[in-house]
């Protein structure tokens, strides 16, 4: 045993001249809350399920709770959401979660999952009748029904109206707070913000950033301040408070025109004003995260 929920080392896959994954490692301690944070088509998903051994790497090594992936999987330690996975059509919901538990050596009640999803309501239908956002539910009622350690959720909350979403994460962070781990596949800074402690950075089947929700969003949440200055030692620019990145054009009695990335567009500002006597046409925008990813990648995210 390794004490390590997830271990991934040097994974790579390609799919034709497609790099999916160029080399990953990533070890996930129990009781972790990771989320792994990119853009469509960074590998996320990919890097999900050769973690779940559903998925040969093309190099590389996984293991899940010190076992092979298929071994963890098998032994019932892991609850699995995927994207798009089938689900069995003919039967009711009811007996597709109960029948799910039964694969596990010490499941939930299904009720009690059923509730956790929201799908208590639909445990009569049956699963070929409901809308997506009603199977997504279903789905995750089915990765916790067998009451295991280790979450993967793929992208869980796409599809999920308010409701869903709420009750979903509502039941992950009860687990995480009760010491289990769980690892999530999202594209929104927000859901990573607000339910991980850990965000993976993922872009162009790269790991470009990995540490402390804070310190990620720094990168990837900031603000932009744009400006024309005219006049002062535009050096000092770099040593404005929050600043994380300075782009600069032209300069001398022309003025220049300045972008600054910055973690705190507030303080920026202050010390702008305080520092430069002719600032004019100041503008702030939220830089967005696919113009984040483009950035920290040099373009590799798309
Ligand atoms: P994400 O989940 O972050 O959106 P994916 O892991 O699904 O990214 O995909 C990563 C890259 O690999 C994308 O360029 C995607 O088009 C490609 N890809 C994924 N699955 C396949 C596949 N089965 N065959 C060919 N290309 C694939
Ligand atoms: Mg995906």
């Amino acid at each position: 045993m390794t004490g390590n929920a997830l271990e991934l080392r040097a994974v790579t896959k390609q799919y034709g001249p497609v790099t999916a994954l160029a080399g990953v490692d990533l070890t996930v301690g129990e009781g972790e809350t990771v989320a792994l944070l990119g853009p469509n088509g960074a590998g996320k998903s990919t890097l999900l399920s050769i973690a779940l051994g559903l998925r040969a790497p093309g190099s590389g090594t996984a293991t899940v709770l010190g076992r092979r992936p298929v071994e963890a999987l098998r032994a019932g330690g892991v609850g699995v959401l995927l994207q798009e996975s089938g689900l069995l059509e003919d039967v009711r919901v009811a007996e597709l979660v109960t029948a799910v538990a039964g694969m596990y050596p010490k499941p939930l009640a299904p009720e009690r999952a059923m509730r956790a999803a929201g799908v208590e309501d639909l445990a009569g239908q049956r699963v070929g009748r409901l809308s997506g956002g009603q199977r997504q539910r279903v789905r995750f009622a089915l990765c916790v029904v067998g009451d295991p350690g280790l979450l993967i959720l793929d992208e869980p909350t796409v599809g999920l109206d308010v409701a869903g979403r709420r009750a979903l994460w509502q039941e992950v962070r009860d687990r995480t707070a009760r010491g289990r781990t769980a690892v999530f596949a999202t594209h929104y800074l927000t859901e990573a913000d607000d339910y991980a402690d850990r965000i993976v950075l993922l872009a162009g089947g790269e790991v470009v950033a990995d540490g402390p929700v804070s310190t990620v969003k720094a990168l990837v949440g900031g603000r932009e301040v744009r400006c024309r200055l005219y006049g002062g030692d535009l050096a000092d620019l770099e040593i404005l408070p929050g600043v994380l990145q300075v782009d600069v054009e032209g300069g001398g009695p022309g003025g220049a025109s300045v972008a600054l990335r910055t973690n705190d567009s507030d303080a920026t500002l202050r010390g702008l004003f305080a520092m430069y006597d002719d600032v004019r046409d100041v503008r702030v925008d939220t830089t967005d995260l696919e113009n984040a990813f483009m950035t920290l990648t040099g373009g590799r995210g798309r």
